[in-house]
Protein backbone atom coordinates (compact mmCIF):
# COMPACT_ATOMS: atom_id res chain seq x y z
CA UNK A 1 0.00 0.00 0.00
CA UNK A 2 1.46 3.28 -1.31
CA UNK A 3 1.72 6.41 0.77
CA UNK A 4 -0.07 8.43 -0.97
CA UNK A 5 -3.26 6.12 -0.35
CA UNK A 6 -3.12 7.09 3.53
CA UNK A 7 -1.92 10.48 2.84
CA UNK A 8 -3.80 13.50 4.50
CA UNK A 9 -3.56 17.29 4.57
CA UNK A 10 -1.46 19.00 6.97
CA UNK A 11 -1.48 22.49 6.41
CA UNK A 12 -2.59 25.30 3.91
CA UNK A 13 -0.76 24.86 0.62
CA UNK A 14 -0.91 28.77 0.16
CA UNK A 15 0.47 29.84 3.36
CA UNK A 16 1.54 26.62 5.35
CA UNK A 17 -0.98 27.31 8.49
CA UNK A 18 -1.66 24.03 10.40
CA UNK A 19 -5.39 25.79 11.26
CA UNK A 20 -8.10 25.13 8.53
CA UNK A 21 -12.03 24.65 8.49
CA UNK A 22 -11.97 20.88 6.00
CA UNK A 23 -15.93 19.92 4.89
CA UNK A 24 -16.61 17.07 2.59
CA UNK A 25 -18.30 17.62 -0.37
CA UNK A 26 -20.65 15.47 -1.15
CA UNK A 27 -20.63 15.16 -5.33
CA UNK A 28 -17.45 17.15 -7.15
CA UNK A 29 -17.39 17.29 -10.84
CA UNK A 30 -14.02 16.98 -12.46
CA UNK A 31 -11.69 15.95 -14.97
CA UNK A 32 -9.87 13.07 -14.87
CA UNK A 33 -7.60 12.01 -18.06
CA UNK A 34 -10.09 13.93 -20.14
CA UNK A 35 -13.03 12.27 -18.97
CA UNK A 36 -15.79 14.38 -17.08
CA UNK A 37 -16.08 12.36 -13.51
CA UNK A 38 -18.20 12.91 -10.57
CA UNK A 39 -16.49 11.95 -7.34
CA UNK A 40 -19.12 11.13 -4.53
CA UNK A 41 -18.42 11.95 -0.83
CA UNK A 42 -14.19 11.70 -0.72
CA UNK A 43 -13.53 15.29 -1.66
CA UNK A 44 -13.03 18.04 1.01
CA UNK A 45 -13.12 21.57 0.73
CA UNK A 46 -10.16 23.39 2.46
CA UNK A 47 -11.13 26.66 3.94
CA UNK A 48 -8.15 28.10 5.18
CA UNK A 49 -8.90 30.21 8.48
CA UNK A 50 -4.95 32.34 8.15
CA UNK A 51 -5.05 33.48 4.77
CA UNK A 52 -8.83 32.71 3.39
CA UNK A 53 -7.45 30.73 0.71
CA UNK A 54 -9.96 27.81 -0.36
CA UNK A 55 -8.48 24.97 -2.00
CA UNK A 56 -10.16 21.16 -3.10
CA UNK A 57 -8.51 18.22 -1.58
CA UNK A 58 -8.56 14.93 -3.41
CA UNK A 59 -6.77 12.07 -1.72
CA UNK A 60 -4.87 9.46 -3.29
CA UNK A 61 -4.68 11.24 -6.56
CA UNK A 62 -2.60 8.56 -8.34
CA UNK A 63 -5.14 5.64 -7.04
CA UNK A 64 -8.16 7.79 -9.23
CA UNK A 65 -6.11 8.07 -11.86
CA UNK A 66 -5.41 4.48 -12.46
CA UNK A 67 -9.16 3.76 -11.07
CA UNK A 68 -10.65 5.84 -13.90
CA UNK A 69 -8.07 4.29 -16.43
CA UNK A 70 -8.94 0.72 -15.38
CA UNK A 71 -12.28 1.77 -15.74
CA UNK A 72 -12.32 3.17 -19.16
CA UNK A 73 -10.18 0.08 -20.25
CA UNK A 74 -12.88 -2.24 -19.19
CA UNK A 75 -15.56 -0.52 -21.56
CA UNK A 76 -16.20 -2.04 -25.02
CA UNK A 77 -16.14 1.19 -26.91
CA UNK A 78 -12.56 1.73 -28.64
CA UNK A 79 -9.85 3.67 -27.70
CA UNK A 80 -9.42 6.96 -29.64
CA UNK A 81 -5.65 8.13 -30.16
CA UNK A 82 -5.78 10.07 -27.42
CA UNK A 83 -7.24 8.25 -24.73
CA UNK A 84 -4.36 5.98 -25.31
CA UNK A 85 -1.94 8.70 -25.18
CA UNK A 86 -3.20 9.56 -21.89
CA UNK A 87 -4.00 6.51 -19.99
CA UNK A 88 0.04 5.19 -21.37
CA UNK A 89 1.22 8.49 -19.75
CA UNK A 90 -0.70 7.47 -17.11
CA UNK A 91 0.77 4.36 -15.80
CA UNK A 92 4.53 5.68 -16.63
CA UNK A 93 4.92 3.79 -19.83
CA UNK A 94 6.93 4.83 -22.33
CA UNK A 95 5.85 4.40 -26.34
CA UNK A 96 8.95 2.27 -27.25
CA UNK A 97 8.17 0.35 -23.94
CA UNK A 98 4.49 -0.36 -25.23
CA UNK A 99 5.53 -1.12 -28.44
CA UNK A 100 7.87 -3.97 -26.90
CA UNK A 101 5.60 -5.29 -24.77
CA UNK A 102 3.48 -5.79 -27.48
CA UNK A 103 5.66 -6.67 -30.42
CA UNK A 104 5.14 -4.01 -32.43
CA UNK A 105 7.44 -0.86 -33.84
CA UNK A 106 7.57 2.26 -31.52
CA UNK A 107 6.12 3.87 -35.16
CA UNK A 108 2.92 1.74 -34.93
CA UNK A 109 2.28 2.86 -31.50
CA UNK A 110 2.79 6.91 -32.49
CA UNK A 111 0.62 6.20 -35.65
CA UNK A 112 -1.95 4.92 -33.38
CA UNK A 113 -1.98 7.73 -30.68
CA UNK A 114 -2.33 9.95 -33.61
CA UNK A 115 -4.70 8.43 -35.12
CA UNK A 116 -3.27 7.60 -38.47
CA UNK A 117 -3.75 3.73 -38.17
CA UNK A 118 -6.68 2.24 -36.20
CA UNK A 119 -5.95 -0.89 -33.54
CA UNK A 120 -6.93 -4.31 -34.67
CA UNK A 121 -9.11 -5.62 -32.27
CA UNK A 122 -6.43 -8.55 -30.86
CA UNK A 123 -3.71 -5.71 -30.38
CA UNK A 124 -6.46 -3.94 -28.36
CA UNK A 125 -7.32 -6.08 -26.22
CA UNK A 126 -3.24 -7.47 -25.43
CA UNK A 127 -2.77 -3.45 -24.68
CA UNK A 128 -5.79 -3.65 -22.30
CA UNK A 129 -4.32 -6.59 -20.54
CA UNK A 130 -1.08 -5.23 -20.51
CA UNK A 131 -1.90 -2.00 -18.99
CA UNK A 132 -4.74 -3.06 -16.82
CA UNK A 133 -1.74 -5.66 -15.10
CA UNK A 134 0.14 -2.29 -14.41
CA UNK A 135 -2.40 -0.77 -13.17
CA UNK A 136 -3.68 -3.76 -10.71
CA UNK A 137 -0.94 -2.26 -8.16
CA UNK A 138 -2.52 1.01 -8.08
CA UNK A 139 -5.82 0.15 -8.04
CA UNK A 140 -8.05 -2.79 -6.63
CA UNK A 141 -10.34 -2.28 -9.44
CA UNK A 142 -10.83 -5.30 -11.50
CA UNK A 143 -7.98 -6.91 -10.53
CA UNK A 144 -9.82 -10.41 -10.55
CA UNK A 145 -11.54 -9.49 -14.00
CA UNK A 146 -9.33 -10.42 -16.32
CA UNK A 147 -11.83 -13.06 -17.89
CA UNK A 148 -13.86 -10.39 -18.47
CA UNK A 149 -11.99 -8.29 -20.52
CA UNK A 150 -10.80 -11.21 -22.35
CA UNK A 151 -13.99 -11.67 -23.39
CA UNK A 152 -14.78 -8.32 -24.20
CA UNK A 153 -16.68 -6.79 -27.20
CA UNK A 154 -14.39 -3.68 -28.86
CA UNK A 155 -17.02 -1.60 -30.50
CA UNK A 156 -16.65 1.51 -32.57
CA UNK A 157 -15.25 4.37 -31.06
CA UNK A 158 -17.88 6.55 -29.73
CA UNK A 159 -18.74 9.33 -30.94
CA UNK A 160 -18.76 13.19 -28.73
CA UNK A 161 -18.46 13.51 -25.50
CA UNK A 162 -18.33 10.66 -22.61
CA UNK A 163 -21.14 10.65 -19.95
CA UNK A 164 -19.79 11.48 -16.48
CA UNK A 165 -18.61 8.54 -14.91
CA UNK A 166 -19.05 8.08 -10.82
CA UNK A 167 -16.12 7.19 -8.55
CA UNK A 168 -16.56 7.41 -4.70
CA UNK A 169 -14.18 5.99 -1.97
CA UNK A 170 -14.53 2.35 -0.33
CA UNK A 171 -12.37 0.88 2.65
CA UNK A 172 -10.45 -2.10 0.82
CA UNK A 173 -8.80 -5.07 2.52
CA UNK A 174 -5.04 -4.71 1.34
CA UNK A 175 -3.29 -7.67 -0.14
CA UNK A 176 -1.59 -8.65 3.45
CA UNK A 177 -5.10 -8.56 4.85
CA UNK A 178 -3.73 -6.08 7.37
CA UNK A 179 -4.87 -2.88 6.78
CA UNK A 180 -8.44 -1.76 5.71
CA UNK A 181 -7.91 1.61 3.88
CA UNK A 182 -10.13 4.07 1.51
CA UNK A 183 -9.28 3.69 -1.88
CA UNK A 184 -11.41 5.16 -5.24
CA UNK A 185 -13.66 2.81 -6.57
CA UNK A 186 -16.29 2.20 -9.49
CA UNK A 187 -19.65 3.65 -8.62
CA UNK A 188 -23.06 3.01 -10.91
CA UNK A 189 -24.34 5.86 -12.39
CA UNK A 190 -26.49 7.91 -9.51
ZN1 LIG B 1 -3.53 29.77 4.31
Amino acid sequence: MSKTATRTMTSCSACGSPKFNRTRILEHEDTVLGYPVMLHDGVDLIDCLNCDHIAIFIPDMPGLIATVAASRLMMGEKLNGRELQLIRKSTGLKAVDLAQKLDVTPETVSRWENNKEPMRHEAERSLRLKVLNILSTRTHVFREDYEALIALDINPIRPGKWPLMHFHRVKVRDVDKRNVEPQWETALAA
